[in-house]
């Protein structure tokens, strides 16, 4: 099955203590669209705007990327300044330039109504609620969402939390939108407000799942060669939900599945500044690292103390 995703198509100029690439194509929908099209197609709600690059479209329909939901208008594509210092957990943002995004309203294509898993990439919560509103009844939503809109507009993202059942933010946001420092704690809130299930992004120490009153963690694989982290939060929901929308299974054991898909895009994404990495990525590739996923957190016998 198809997954939609509406986010952010941007330009991004990011410093990591390994370089700087500048005005490069990023954009939380256009890493989820790349991760999560090697598993399932994708339809795409965004916009660009007359700078945008022409030959990026391309290699997006090249991997089975539905652009008729992605607008361009006169004016200047999102652009986002963001740094990283030795802990690349933490993305400082220079500057956000929302530009087309100011006066955006998304229109969802009517071939795009019945879609049955949807994803709110990190946008205007608005623009994620004004998405919601149009499509008939997916079987799974999900969300993501950064600082910049937990303390910008939380009302309007508790609104639309309202009808999410997957969130899948980072730990320090879990805390934020909480309000709450204890992480355990800051996630039963938050089902509380909607959400059944939780995805906590922890950057390199991996992921933590709340399922209802479940938790499952997952480890991240130890890399050498990370070079930029800018992306990897959309490249694991990409991974993750474009796994799930495939199978179009929501147990728990699917869901773990999932997020090791989740952390091996993830994994690839930061190898390489912008989406250079995930555009050369092969399935066989994927298959090679689930395996060493596999390989991570394995141990046998019984507890003997
Ligand atoms: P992440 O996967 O969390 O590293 O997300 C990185 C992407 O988020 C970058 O490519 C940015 O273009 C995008 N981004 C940064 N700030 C915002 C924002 N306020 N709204 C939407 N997208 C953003």
């Amino acid at each position: 099955m198809s997954v939609l995703v509406v986010g952010s198509v941007a330009f991004d100029t990011v410093t990591t203590p390994f370089g700087q690439a500048t005005e490069v194509v990023g954009g939380s929908a256009n890493y989820f669209s790349v991760a999560a099209s090697f598993f399932t197609p994708v339809r795409l709600v965004a916009v660009v705007g007359e700078d945008f690059p022409e030959s990026h479209l391309e290699f997006l329909r090249s991997r089975g990327v539905d652009l008729q939901g992605l607008q361009r208008v006169g004016g200047k594509t999102f652009r986002w300044v963001g740094r990283y210092g030795h802990d690349f957990n933490e993305a400082r943002t220079v500057e956000t330039q929302l530009n087309v995004f100011a006066a955006f309203a998304p229109k969802i294509p009517e071939a795009y109504r019945d879609s049955d898993v949807v994803f709110l990439a990190n946008i205007d919560p608005d623009l994620q609620q004004d998405v919601l509103g149009q499509v008939k009844r997916p079987a799974l939503v999900a969300l993501d969402t950064m600082n910049y809109w937990i303390a910008g507009k939380p009302a309007s993202l508790r609104k639309t939390l309202s009808q999410v059942d997957l969130l899948v933010i980072n730990d320090a946001e879990t805390r934020q939108l909480a309000g709450e420092s204890n992480l355990a704690r800051a996630a039963r809130t938050i089902q509380g407000w909607g959400p059944r299930i939780l995805i906590i992004k922890r950057g390199e120490y991996g992921a933590l799942m709340r399922n209802g009153q479940d938790w499952f963690a997952l480890p991240a694989l130890p890399l050498e060669g990370v070079q930029d982290p800018t992306g990897a939060g959309d490249s694991f929901a990409g991974g993750t939900i474009g796994y799930l929308a495939s199978v179009m299974r929501f147990d728990d054991a699917t869901i773990r599945r999932a997020m090791v898909y989740g952390s091996v895009m993830a994994s690839f994404s930061v190898e390489a500044f912008s989406l250079e990495r995930l555009c050369t990525l092969t399935a066989p590739e994927i298959r090679v690292r689930y395996r060493q996923f596999q390989r991570l957190a394995q141990f046998d016998g019984p507890p003997e103390a």
